[in-house]
């Protein structure tokens, strides 16, 4: 079927972007022996481009999720939503982690098995658990914007969010101040997002030259039985999930999606494609208030491709030692990497270094991430995207569970509002 189009009309971002990218491909494979010169000269145009995205994610997440929760005004709203985005993010994390088990499986017969042990790799020092949530919480009011600690940022917000609803007389001049900025720095966003087809192009071109050989050799196949886990999990949960519980077109959903997942294929970063997906996500018709809080929070703690990765790398390192999971192993994999991926900061690279927290959790050598580190980078590009499209299908299924209840909340809100003003 074709659309029929006016004209004249400009590419849209999304078609520009995947221009970019194909161009990336083509120029990359055709800089193999340059790889050095794309490493040195293209890169950092991509870097200079990721850089101003980290410098607006900030506060693009504080401001969003206070105006989100000005906006609900009431608390039993942030609560209904959170509870439901949090409980759906849980459980499709966990089916992710199956999935990508279940694939990692059905490949262990054509993983090589090593013959080298001359492998190095500097794991990430294990957190304690306690430590872990006492790090959510900020100590300093700059430091979490300064760090991109995302989770500390959410918690800011909801604490200054619901402040600014208890202020009484002086809210409703907080409140516009709130939503002032936000549209500020979503302005601000929108015009470093028109550097997205150049800043996809240097992100991937040196990659593509740097690592097209490495990916024909045998690491292809465990790429291949992650990407193939990464479709399954969007086809089939994704699909579900946004046809059944969001009564969204899944076909609709995707399209609608098709420039937030391109971006998030070339960046690597699924906080960088918070305000993209956010994009979509209106577009799509999804409910301000539920995206507004459930983008910023799934960038931050819901990371399905991940999980995915984390099931499937474990089964490949085990295999490539020799090792035969036991089915408690397998277990454990499930819910480490559910809980690891949920620590995973939606930076690039982030998900390797958490997949060592999954194979200490279950004996397996942490060297072994050496194994696959070379080729991360293209691991990282397939699961940040299922990481913001499990994001946006939240967005979809909450908006219709939770429809009739946001109704009568804003109805009760705007009569509220309606008998202050007289
Ligand atoms: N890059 C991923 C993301 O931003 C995180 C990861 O490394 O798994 O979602």
């Amino acid at each position: 079927m074709t659309e029929t189009k006016p004209a004249k009309r400009k590419l849209s971002l999304a078609g520009q972007i995947f221009i970019a990218l194909i161009i990336a491909i083509i120029v990359g494979l055709l800089m193999q022996s340059h790889a050095e010169f794309a490493e040195s000269y293209i890169k950092p145009f991509g870097t200079i481009f990721l850089n101003l995205i980290k410098f607006i994610v900030g506060p693009i997440v504080l401001f969003s999720i206070m105006a989100g929760i000005v906006s609900m005004k009431d608390i039993r709203k942030v609560g209904a939503i959170g509870g439901t985005t949090i409980v759906y993010y849980l459980c499709t994390t966990a089916f992710a982690t199956a999935i990508g088990l279940f694939f990692g499986v059905m490949f262990r017969g054509s993983f090589p098995a090593l013959t080298t042990t001359d492998l190095t790799y500097e794991a990430a020092e294990k957190t304690p658990f306690m430590d872990t949530i006492v790090n959510i919480f900020p100590q300093n009011f700059l430091a979490p914007i300064y760090e991109a600690n995302m989770l500390q940022v959410i918690v800011m917000a909801l604490i200054l969010g619901f402040a600014a609803n208890l202020l009484g007389e002086h809210t409703p001049k907080v409140t516009a101040g709130i939503e002032t900025l936000n549209v500020l720095f979503m302005k601000a966003m929108e015009m470093i997002l028109k550097l997205s087809p150049i800043g996809v192009f240097c992100l991937l071109c040196p990659v593509i030259a740097a690592s097209g050989p490495a990916v024909i050799g045998s690491l292809a196949k465990v790429l291949l039985a992650a990407y193939l886990a990464y479709i399954a999990h969007v086809v089939v949960v994704y699909s579900a999930a946004v046809g059944g519980l969001g009564r969204t077109n899944p076909v609709k959903f995707f399209k609608g999606m098709a420039p937030a997942i391109l971006f998030a294929f070339s960046s690597a970063s699924s906080v960088g494609t918070l305000p993209i997906n956010m994009g979509c996500c209106e577009k799509l018709g999804a409910s301000k208030d539920v995206y507004s809080f459930v983008l910023p929070l799934g960038a931050t703690i819901n990371m399905d491709g991940t999980a995915i990765y984390q099931g499937i790398c474990s089964i490949f390192i085990a295999s490539c030692y020799g090792i035969q999971l036991t089915p408690t192993q397998m277990l454990t994999i499930v819910l480490t990497a559910t809980l690891a991926s949920i620590g995973t900061a939606g930076v690039p690279g982030a998900g390797m270094i958490m997949l060592a927290l999954v194979l200490q959790s279950v004996g397996l050598p942490v060297e072994g991430i050496a194994l696959v580190a070379g080729v991360d980078r293209i691991f990282d590009m397939g699961r940040t995207t299922v990481n913001i499209t499990g994001d946006a299908s939240c967005v979809m299924v909450v908006s219709n569970l939770l429809k009739k209840k946001l109704e009568s909340w804003s109805a009760s809100e705007s009569a509220e509002d309606a008998s202050s003003e007289e």
